[in-house]
């Protein structure tokens, strides 16, 4: 019996199908279709799962369900996605789980992108050997996800936004209108616009270069690890300027909930990795109360994987009736 995760990004689709031990059997990766709303993305997730059982070599029926990880508010009961933002056309409300339940056959279990990944961390990554573990995920935006006792608090729903504590009163604008907030700081979209603007007022920087040469829009995390490579000045200024504010909101956090572990994940954590991580320990430190038993600070382990993997763990680990009959009638089967 099978499990699948979607995770659904702005920019690309990433399935895992995972089986009961609840290693990774087969994958697929597809770009998210820019050009045909709601209806192109939902055919393309369906085809993407279908893509990646192949990979296992499995079909359809071995199948027990599908969960997704998705951008945007979530209605988990009325299996619907809406204010998805950095989806394509994603116009008002729509159905997903209905419409992947028809094509598919199984359950759909929906929840929110960061969410999925800060739990899949948790349970089969870096957090894996603590109980509490604080999940912080640098891409476009900033976002986070606490675990306490192997569980995700989610507060009234929407607990874990790191990337809205303000590290700076009245600083940098943020992505969600206000001010001095996390992901302003250490989000790659508002990097990004920060850059632009110092080129515009005549700072030099191969920033851009990069990024044409590697046919990228947008300063994706592989353009930021080259620059940083090549010592580009306004580069290693920013990225010094993102660990000095997940440092402080880290700090914080850690003072609030005493949590055992810190998993620095997300595009911009996983390519950045370890050096970036080591330098935003170094910016927590002088801020926390008791420094002498400071939490773990870590690179998230599953990479790439990471959403499809959580998704997949949104599915329930049901027995087929037939397995359970055969296991009350013969105990050693
Ligand atoms: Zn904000």
């Amino acid at each position: 019996m099978l499990r699948a995760g979607v995770d659904l990004g702005g920019t690309k689709i990433q399935v895992a199908i995972l089986d009961p031990n609840l290693d990774v059997v087969g994958q697929c990766r597809v770009p998210t279709p820019q050009d045909h709303g709601s209806n192109g993305v939902l055919d393309a997730m369906i085809g993407a799962v279908g893509t990646a059982l192949t990979a296992a070599n499995a079909t359809a029926d071995q199948l027990i369900g599908v969960g997704v990880g998705a951008p945007g508010q979530i209605d988990k009961a009325a299996g619907t996605l809406s204010h998805a933002i950095n989806l394509p056309d994603w116009m008002g409300t729509v159905e997903v789980s209905s419409v992947m339940r028809t094509a598919l056959g199984v359950p759909i279990e929906l929840a929110n992108d960061v969410q999925v990944g800060v739990m899949a961390e948790s349970r089969l990554g870096a957090g894996r050997p603590y109980d509490s573990m604080l999940g912080v995920f640098c891409g476009t935006g900033v976002g986070g996800g606490v675990v306490m006792h192997d569980t995700l608090w989610l507060g009234r729903g929407a607990a874990g936004e790191v990337g809205h504590m303000v590290v700076e009163p009245d600083g940098a604008k943020c992505t969600c209108g206000r001010r001095g907030c996390l992901e302003a700081y250490a989000g790659r979209a508002a990097m990004e616009i920060e850059a632009r603007h110092r080129v515009k007022h005549g700072h030099k920087t191969d920033l851009f270069d990069i990024m044409e040469h590697k046919g990228r829009t947008r300063l994706a995390s592989g353009v930021w690890a080259k620059a940083l490579a090549h010592d580009d000045k306004m580069a290693t200024r920013l990225i010094k300027r993102a660990e000095w504010a997940l440092g402080l909101a880290i700090a914080s956090a850690v003072n609030l909930l005493d949590i055992e572990a810190v998993i620095i994940g997300g595009g911009l954590g996983c390519r950045l990795g370890a050096p970036f991580v080591d330098r935003i320990r170094e910016q927590m430190m002088p801020h926390l109360v008791l420094p002498e038993r400071p939490p773990q600070v870590l690179v998230a382990a599953l990479g790439d994987l990471g959403g499809a993997t959580g998704a997949a763990l949104l599915v329930e680990h049901t027995v087929a009736p037939t397995e359970q009959l055969g296991a009350v009638l013969d105990p050693d089967a």
